[in-house]
């Protein structure tokens, strides 16, 4: 069987003794196995990523992005390969695993921009005769620690403006899907990259924490659970280090009664039921509001959503997949369980749905309950699952306090046609990603994602201008060169 091992200083290598196995979730069989890195591992990645940072932080901005151009022609011909390698170990239907590269490679394209993202501000003459400007300075080594449900796109979201920025890279994919993640970054040094700028390596929290405990490792980007990016940002904070902490979610739409109904329904069956629902976008919950427009978006959502199809990754015309583990599938028809014995109404029960011969694979069917309430678990938690909730309220205050009440805060949206209702969402609504009529408001390669609340710790949101931000340092100059028609005076009061 197959051993993923780890890319350090332009090779490949595999001196660990622990491994772990990588499921293949529509089949339910163990696929291949990864190697698990610990503190070892780690110190070869930074000595080889401390050993290419001298050069690497002087090469131009613009030969750095000439790797970037390279890069995403490579990601574009291997399209399908990356494809496959997600829906074998992730699950995820093809055309999403594509969709998923794509928006990858618009942060490649934004990276691509390095020359005039890494331009600098200059001021003449701040006083007289003096002129100050900042430059944006590489960091160093820097590493990123990534989740299962994007193992190409949140890498994309980290390394090629980690990069491009001057600095080194290493990067944990998740040890549940490794395989894509570690190609990318093969693609990466195919394209030109030299030796030792990215490094992968594998493995779990012993990995991580030698990451986070690493004096030399001086910015760490995280994306993953809630409880493990505040344990990554207080840990990191604690040792120095710059990060970002990326969480997880609980990501409502409001649904006015003016809202088309139609629209509603169809966007909502891809936001709540795409990839599963394993996506940190997923919107998992529908606020109606007034019980009528309850009704109605139940009657309409029903067939559509028995209409479904759940199948394996490599049949384009599959909805979706299955989850990732058995052990996820377990937790989620635990809370579908939970929310019933609460009191709600299961409307459609996704329990048990294995699609024909696939009946070990990590299935989970499309599932709605109704009436669920804020007091149950299965609304607190973040279920991560192909699972609706849809909550009744009777206004709108109702709705946006209930959102706002929630520890969660990535994304959300209202559907509405009135406009002013929507602006009254978009300024009271304590979230960082908000959609109107959009059920997925994940921002462009060119603007920058993050959350609010316990779905983002730390001060910058990931990629676009806070990316640049991220990954630089800035430094400020403010200089003079004396003449012998202007000298200085003797000055003891702060300079006006
Ligand atoms: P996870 O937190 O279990 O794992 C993420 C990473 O942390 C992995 O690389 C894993 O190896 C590492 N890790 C896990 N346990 C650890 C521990 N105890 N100590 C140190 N490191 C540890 O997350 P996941 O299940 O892979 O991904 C799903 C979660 O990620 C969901 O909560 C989802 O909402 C979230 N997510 C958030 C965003 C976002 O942008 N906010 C994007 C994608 C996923």
């Amino acid at each position: 069987m197959q051993t993923i091992g780890h890319l350090i200083n332009g090779s490949m290598s595999n001196n660990d003794s622990q491994t772990q196995d990588i499921y293949n979730p529509s089949t339910g069989e163990v696929s291949k196995q990864v190697a698990l890195g610990g503190e070892k591992t780690i110190g070869e990645a930074v000595a080889a990523a401390k050993a290419a940072f001298p050069a690497w932080s002087k090469t131009s901005p613009l030969k750095r992005a000439r790797v970037m151009f390279k890069f995403k022609e490579l990601l574009e011909q291997n399209a399908d390969e990356i494809c496959r390698l997600v829906g074998e170990e992730h699950g995820k239907i093809v055309h999403d695993a594509a969709g998923e590269l794509q928006r990858g490679i618009e942060n490649v394209e934004y990276a691509c921009g390095a020359p005039e993202l890494l331009k600098g501000e200059h001021s003449r003459n701040v006083a007289t005769d003096i002129d100050s400007w900042s430059e944006f300075h590489p960091l160093g080594i820097v590493a990123g620690i990534t989740p299962f449900n994007f193992p190409v796109m949140v890498p994309l979201w980290m390394f090629p403006m980690a990069i491009v920025c001057g600095n080194t890279f290493i990067l944990k994919p998740s040890e549940r899907d490794p395989s894509a993640t570690l190609f990318i970054a093969q693609l990466l040094q195919q394209a030109g990259l030299p030796d030792g700028v990215i490094n992968v390596v594998n493995g779990g929290k012993e990995a991580v924490d030698a990451i986070l405990h690493h004096p030399d490792v001086k910015a760490v980007s995280f994306v993953g659970s809630t409880p493990i990016a505040e344990y990554i940002y207080t840990t990191a904070a604690a040792q120095g280090k710059r990060c970002q902490a990326l969480g997880g979610a609980k990501n409502h739409a409001i649904v006015m009664p003016d809202a088309d109904l139609d629209n509603v329904v169809t966007s909502l069956l891809g936001a709540a039921f795409g990839s599963s629902g394993e996506r940190c976008m997923a919107l998992s919950v529908a606020v109606a509001v007034g019980d009528e427009t309850a009704d109605k978006m139940i009657a309409a959502l029903q067939p559509a959503i028995q209409g479904l199809k759940l199948g394996v990754h490599s049949d384009k015309s599959n909805d979706f997949g299955p989850v990732i583990t058995q052990a996820h599938k377990s937790k989620i028809l635990e809370h579908i369980k939970s929310a019933t014995d609460q009191g709600a109404k299961l409307v459609i029960d996704g329990s048990d749905a294995a699609p024909e011969g696939y009946e070990q694979g990590f299935f989970v069917g499309p599932t709605l309950i109704d009436h669920v309430t804020k007091e149950m678990h299965s609304y607190e938690a973040e279920i991560f699952g192909p699972v609706l909730q849809v909550m009744r309220v009777q206004t709108m205050s109702e709705a946006v306090q209930l959102i706002n009440d929630h520890e969660y805060g990535n994304g959300t949206c209202i559907y509405t046609r009135d406009g002013e209702a929507a602006r009254h969402f978009i300024d009271n609504i304590e979230v960082g990603m908000v959609g109107v009529n959009i059920p997925l408001p994940v921002p462009v390669a060119s603007q920058s994602f993050g959350g609010w609340k316990r779905s983002l710790f730390g001060d910058l949101a990931m990629y676009g201008p806070d990316g640049v931000r991220f990954f630089t340092k800035r430094k400020t100059i403010t200089q003079r060169w004396p003449s012998a028609v202007l000298r200085e005076e003797k000055q003891f009061s702060m300079p006006t």
